[in-house]
């Protein structure tokens, strides 16, 4: 088969506006950071952004510190009302500056402007609008008599979704009162620093928010200080390991976001074209890299050729290349070493005995790429069944009935989300109830919603963000 060619369609860079090097942002200000600086890059041409600050332990002592002050004397003494007019104020901001954050978002992250402009950051400003709408009625939530906030609020956020990771985080501790002190991935840095311009602009109280970047180590100096109230992560189950083992015995709440491997449940009655659809969306948006990504498909065995046939021939459509182009499907992996991690993975499915399917697209020389594949004939057995890829790679694997789709499905250590698509509702509501899943979705994939909880079962963590429950994280006593 053969297709017209598109005309480049590449989104400008000429709205950004960004500065060769960036601090950390503390008490309302751009300072230095003590530790050594490092760069970020775009993953798709592999060319220097900008130059970025990494906090030592004494900088992020200096954070905690501004957020504990403002704490003490600004936001725990405002009203929600109050409190509510700033997150209005930045949800509003965010809007006004869309474009130039979705520009930064596919430069720094990878990720096609077309997912950052039209998904990311309209989901950025709809999460600080409705939890705005939270922050002068939390007496009136359920969540027990006189809520009271936690105070300082340390959150470590992954690269997947930068600047949504970041409103997730930031929306729902500060509208229920807390101050925060957040850490930014290393590969992404980027949003989060126009993010701090923003609350600038909206004179957002000084110390209320701050911005360390640095690596891992920022982070683990940040969940360990001893002045922080709560932890939020997200990221890596390994990871997530580590910083639960350093908050266990102290005073600290946490909450856990953690690593997926979704199984995506096609029945032999669902309506193809559409599920052909959802699997691809499940498993390509942002390249794969997703913690509720269904990369595991379910297919009732009936349809599978049907099924692997009609996603093959939907996979050579997918254009996969510059991430500001507004014709990009797949954009570039984010970094090498994630790159690595696919690639790896991908192999051992290979020797293992599965069958590698892969897109024939043509692969940018510059940057980090790799190319939608599908594996056939996998075994529950098989790592690319097990371990998350976390990348464009599907796994697919095959049932006879739904009590077998089940006890697949739930063979995983994880249990973020989950897939089920099928004609019958009655069918839907019974397997859905027996998943081991925090989201189910029903004949969609990857659909979000800021008033909709969202968390894990088992490796994939605990706790709940997003909804009125999200709140309950951040307040004392508050149960969901
Ligand atoms: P990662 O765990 O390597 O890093 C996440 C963040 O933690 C980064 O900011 C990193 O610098 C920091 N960090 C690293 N070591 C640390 C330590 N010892 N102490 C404190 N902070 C530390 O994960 P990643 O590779 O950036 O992200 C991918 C992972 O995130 C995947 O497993 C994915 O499933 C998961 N994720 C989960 C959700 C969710 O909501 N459940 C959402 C997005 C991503």
């Amino acid at each position: 088969m053969s297709f017209l060619e598109y005309a480049p369609a590449p989104e400008s860079n000429a709205i950004l506006n960004l500065k060769d090097s960036y601090g950390l942002f503390i008490d309302g200000a751009f300072v230095d950071g003590s530790g050594s600086s490092f760069t970020t890059i775009s993953p798709a041409s592999e060319k220097r952004i900008a130059e970025i600050a990494s906090a030592s332990d004494e900088d992020v002592d200096r954070a905690v510190a501004a957020a504990r002050r403002a704490y003490d004397k600004v936001w725990s003494r405002m009203s929600g009302r109050d409190r509510g007019k700033y997150l209005f104020r930045i949800a509003r901001l965010v809007q006004e500056r869309a474009r130039e954050l979705a520009v930064a978002e596919s430069l720094d992250n990878g990720k096609p402007i077309k997912e950052s402009r039209d998904v990311d950051v309209p989901l950025v400003a709809s999460w600080f609008f409705y939890y705005a709408g939270w922050a002068d009625k939390l007496d009136y939530a359920g969540l027990g008599a006189n809520p009271r906030a936690l105070g300082v609020a340390g959150q470590v956020i992954p690269w997947n979704f930068p600047l949504l990771m970041l409103a997730w985080k930031l929306a729902p501790a500060l509208a229920a009162g807390n101050t925060v002190v957040l850490k930014p991935a290393e590969t992404t840095p980027l949003t989060a620093l126009i993010f701090a311009e923003i609350l600038q602009q909206a004179d957002l109280p000084a110390g209320v928010v701050n911005i360390v970047t640095g690596a891992g180590a920022t982070g683990a100096a940040l969940v360990r200080h001893p002045d922080v109230d709560k932890v939020a992560f997200t990221g890596s189950t390994g990871v997530g390991r580590d910083i639960a083992r350093a908050v266990a015995g102290t005073k600290k709440k946490l909450t856990l976001e953690l690593g997926g491997k979704a199984a995506n449940i096609v029945f032999d009655d669902a309506p193809i074209d559409q599920a052909v659809e959802g699997i691809v969306n499940g498993i390509f948006f942002n390249q794969g890299h997703v913690c509720c990504a269904g990369s595991r498909l379910l297919v009732q065995e009936s349809i599978h050729d049907e099924v692997v046939d009609r996603l093959k021939e939907r996979l050579s459509t997918l254009r996969l290349g510059d991430p500001l182009d507004k014709n990009t499907d797949i954009g570039a992996i984010n970094s090498a070493a994630q790159l690595a991690r696919i690639r790896e993975l991908s192999d051992i499915g290979e020797a293992e005995g599965a069958e590698r399917w892969t897109a024939d697209c043509a692969i940018p020389e510059q940057g980090f790429w790799f190319a939608p594949t599908i594996f056939t004939g996998v075994e529950a057995s098989h790592r690319i069944a097990r371990d998350e890829v976390f990348g464009p790679v599907l796994s697919v694997l095959t049932f006879r009935t739904p009590a077998e789709a089940i006890a697949k499905a739930n063979n995983t250590p994880y249990g973020l989300s989950a897939g089920i698509w099928s004609d019958k509702g009655s069918r839907i509501l019974a397997v859905a109830d027996r998943l081991r899943a925090g989201v189910v979705w029903a004949n969609t994939f990857n659909r979000f919603d800021p008033s909709s909880p969202f968390g894990g079962y088992k490796e994939s963590g605990y706790g709940r963000e997003g909804g009125r429950q999200g709140l309950t994280a951040y307040l004392k006593g508050a149960a969901a």
